[in-house]
Order: C-alpha cells, then sequence, then structure tokens
C-alpha cells in the first residue's frame, strides 16, 4: 500500500488526533502549529461517552481515565441546587468507556502532545501555511519561515477562525457571534460533585464538570450583547451572574477570590455545507463544522474526523474517492452537533422550557452513541 506524506496544519485536540491517528497507518507526518509554544489556555473541557471512546480508539484513555474524571450520567437541578431529573449518558456497553467525564485542557494536551511526539511525527511551532498550489499529484506548499513542502494530503485543523479554510473556502461564511458568551471557572470539587450537573431554569446557563478527584470547573452561559471583557472585570462579572442561586453555586461565589481562574469568551458558530475539502486538502474539527458548547461534542467530533481519515485512507483507491467517503460518514454527524448546539443556545437565550432543552441534549446524545 503507497505511504501517505501528509501535514496537519494545527496542533489542537484534532491536529493532534490527526497526527497520532495517521502515524498508527504508517503515514509519514509532519505537523504545525502557528503558536510557538503550542499552548492551550487553563480551562476545563467536559468529554462525553462518544468521545472517550474516541480517544480509546487513539489510545490515550487509560492516561485520560487516570488524570481525569470519568463516570456516568448528568444530574439537571434547579436554581437552588434542587434535583430536577438525572439524564443517563448511554454508551454502548463494548465501547468500554465511561459515558461521561471532564479534565482540564493543560492536561490533555499534555498527554496528546507526548504521544504526538513519541508517535515519531515531525512538529514545527510558528510556523503556519502562506500559500499552497495543488495538482492531481499532490499538495505544494510554503510556509510563513520560508520552507516548501509537497504532500499527498494536507489536513487544515487549525480551528474556529482557520486560515487553510480561508485559503481552499475563500467564500466561506466568517463565524457569527451567537448571542451567548461562556465565562469558565476552576475550582475545588466538593464531594457532592460526583458527576455532571445544569442548574437550569435562571436567567443564565450554569453547570459544574469535575475535571479530577478535586477539581471542578464550572460554565456559564450569558446572554450579552458583550464580546470582550477586560481580566479586573471578570471576578465580579462572574459573581454578579450568579447572584440569586443558592447551594453549590452560592458557595462557589462566595469564594470568588483574586487567585480565581476565570475565562470569558463568546460564542462563535456557523454551518459549512459539506463537502470540507477541495481536492487534497481538506479540514477538519473547528475549522470545518465550529460549534458552541451546548453539547460538550466540538472536541470529540475533532478527534472522530482524525480516527475516520486514518480509516479511509487505509482502502486503496484515488484521493479524491477517500476524501469522499469521509465526507459521506462525516457530515450528518457533525451537522447534528453543530445545529443542535445552535438550537440549544436559541432556546436558552429565549428562556425556553428545561424539558424542551434537555429533550434535544437526549435526543442527541443518544445519536452520538452511535458507532462512527
Ligand atoms: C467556551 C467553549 C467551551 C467549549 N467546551 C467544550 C467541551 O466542554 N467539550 C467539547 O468537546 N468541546 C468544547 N468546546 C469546543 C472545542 O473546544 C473545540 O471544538 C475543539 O477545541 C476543536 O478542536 P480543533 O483541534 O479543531 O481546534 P483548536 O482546539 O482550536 O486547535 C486549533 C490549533 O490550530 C492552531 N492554529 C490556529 N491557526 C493556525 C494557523 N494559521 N496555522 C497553524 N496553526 C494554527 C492553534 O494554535 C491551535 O493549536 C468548547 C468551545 C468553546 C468556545
Amino acid at each position: 500500500m503507497k505511504k501517505h506524506n501528509i501535514l496537519v496544519v494545527g496542533g489542537g485536540v484534532g491536529g493532534m488526533s490527526a497526527a497520532i491517528a495517521l502515524r498508527k497507518i504508517g503515514a509519514d507526518v509532519e505537523l504545525i502549529d502557528i503558536d510557538p509554544q503550542w499552548r492551550v489556555y487553563g480551562a476545563g473541557i467536559t468529554i462525553t461517552g462518544p468521545t472517550l471512546r474516541a480517544f480509546k480508539a487513539i489510545g490515550v484513555y487509560d492516561e485520560i481515565s487516570e488524570v481525569a474524571y470519568v463516570g456516568e450520567g448528568i444530574r439537571v437541578c434547579d436554581t437552588q441546587g434542587n434535583l430536577i431529573r438525572d439524564l443517563p449518558t448511554p454508551i454502548p456497553a463494548e465501547a468500554g468507556v465511561c459515558g461521561s467525564g471532564g479534565i482540564m485542557r493543560p492536561a490533555l494536551h499534555k498527554i496528546l502532545s507526548r504521544h504526538v511526539l513519541e508517535a515519531g511525527v515531525k512538529v514545527r511551532l510558528g510556523v503556519t501555511v502562506d500559500a499552497l498550489i495543488q495538482d492531481d499529484s499532490g499538495v505544494d506548499i510554503s510556509f510563513s519561515d520560508g520552507t516548501y513542502g509537497h504532500y499527498d494530503l494536507v489536513i487544515g485543523a487549525d480551528g474556529v477562525f482557520s486560515r487553510m479554510r480561508s485559503l481552499i473556502f475563500p467564500n466561506a461564511p466568517k463565524p457569527e457571534y451567537t448571542g451567548q458568551s461562556a465565562w469558565r471557572m476552576v475550582a475545588k470539587r466538593p464531594p457532592q460533585i460526583h458527576c455532571r450537573h445544569y442548574f437550569l431554569g435562571g436567567p443564565v446557563k450554569v453547570g459544574v464538570t469535575p475535571v479530577s478527584d478535586d477539581e471542578m470547573y464550572l460554565f456559564l452561559l450569558e446572554r450579552t450583547p458583550q464580546i470582550f471583557r477586560k481580566d479586573e472585570e471578570l471576578k465580579d462579572g462572574l459573581a454578579n451572574l450568579l447572584e440569586g442561586y443558592g447551594g453549590i453555586l452560592a458557595e462557589l461565589r462566595g469564594n470568588i477570590n483574586d487567585q480565581s481562574q476565570i475565562v470569558f469568551r463568546p460564542l462563535e458558530a456557523f454551518v459549512l455545507p459539506a463537502p470540507w475539502h477541495v481536492g487534497r486538502v481538506m479540514l477538519i474539527g473547528d475549522a470545518a463544522h465550529p460549534t458552541t458548547p451546548q453539547l460538550a461534542s466540538g472536541a470529540g467530533i475533532a478527534v472522530e474526523d482524525a480516527l475516520v481519515i486514518a480509516e479511509e485512507l487505509q482502502v486503496e483507491r484515488p484521493m479524491a474517492a477517500t476524501l469522499e467517503a469521509f465526507t459521506l460518514r462525516r457530515e450528518a454527524r457533525c451537522r447534528l452537533v453543530v445545529s443542535s448546539s445552535i438550537e440549544i443556545g436559541r432556546l436558552e437565550q429565549a428562556r425556553a422550557p428545561v424539558d424542551q432543552q434537555t429533550a434535544i441534549v437526549e435526543k442527541a446524545l443518544a445519536k452520538l452513541a452511535e458507532p462512527i
């Protein structure tokens, strides 16, 4: 079988997973990231059962479960912390993984980047793609550091503001602010937080996810026209938004102090119609299907993209047919995540009944538990 020579642009969750999965099928892989320090910001991330299944397939599940939280179910509470209902997090038993989890982004980055380096991926940092030209035989890339390369396949995994997307789809829509911004804060995990929690029915959507034995993160989605906040506004801003909430949220609010790790980020999304490739240049992860976090599945579908392209490349056929097979397997599933997440965000902003919101979550989680 032909040995592929593949460039991955972007070393986030999707790009690193692609590099690992492609080395497993014997491809030569080069990965570039624009950030010279290859950093990731210090927030928590929720990992669903399907995401854990995808991490298992690329070989990092055991390491993740050692440092992260893995468990079952989502508890839905009212604004005072009273139980409304417990949502199951179904995942077929044969997947051999838990249905739910959470991890700090830097901890996940450390595990994935170590696997990338140990797999023999050529990693170059502080570099991006300046220009590309392609024909039937491959893609010629000129890099921002003045170097050149020739590849069978180029994978753009450079996130929501993807440069690779603008190079191959110059007329693609731009990510649009959805009207909501996300606040996240890392905090000590009390014993009663045994699983993921949502606190619904209030003016904002708020929840907590454990990320290790002793830490968790709080996330809060606020409807606001504001898309930028100064660091010094974050502490009081979050405390104001949590006013009136009871139980654990009141405790968390009371503990906010100058040392609290709080990040604020506007939510941007749009649907880019598939196919997500032109010739031999394809997009995966947020570059292809940027989503809001309502289903906590953006990272998961990026890892799945990586697994599916590695699987499809193992079938001997022209590259165009491989990329068409990828599209066929990925489009509906990724569209389900993006459109359901945007719809839940719309319902949250309209303060629609809790049942209407959880019905979409449950339906989507059941669908996502199906094999990829
Ligand atoms: C507030 C918020 C909360 C979220 N919470 C969750 C959650 O709980 N669970 C979940 O599954 N998902 C969540 N998501 C979504 C998730 O973060 C993304 O879907 C996921 O990070 C996508 O991975 P990616 O590799 O495609 O892109 P990214 O993680 O954005 O990685 C892109 C990489 O490309 C690099 N790069 C950028 N531009 C260039 C360039 N021009 N050249 C080279 N390299 C470049 C960047 O440095 C970065 O390393 C959340 C998103 C937001 C906004």
